[in-house]
């Protein structure tokens, strides 16, 4: 499920968002990182952020700098992720 809209959708077609375990949030491009994660549609994400909805979903309290850094990763991701 989108953790923006809340709407179901394939996870392949969605972004996953994991906590690292340290003090930050990554992309998990292939959906694999163990941890909490999150999943978004890319357009839902600023949405998500301001709901506070990645938070809820990775159990955590980001900062602004941690959404930033959200932001960022989800920026500088492929639009066409590789397969596999
Ligand atoms: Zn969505």
């Amino acid at each position: 499920m989108c953790a923006g809209c809340r709407e179901r959708a394939d996870k392949r077609t969605l972004i996953r968002l994991v906590w690292n375990g340290a003090d930050s949030v990554t992309v998990d491009q292939r959906q694999r990182l163990p941890g909490r994660g999150v999943y978004l549609h890319a357009p839902c994400a600023e949405r998500a952020l301001k709901t506070r909805a990645i938070a809820r979903g990775l159990r955590r309290t980001l900062d602004g700098a941690a959404l930033r850094e959200v932001l960022t990763a989800l920026a500088a991701r492929p639009d066409e992720p590789s397969v596999g």
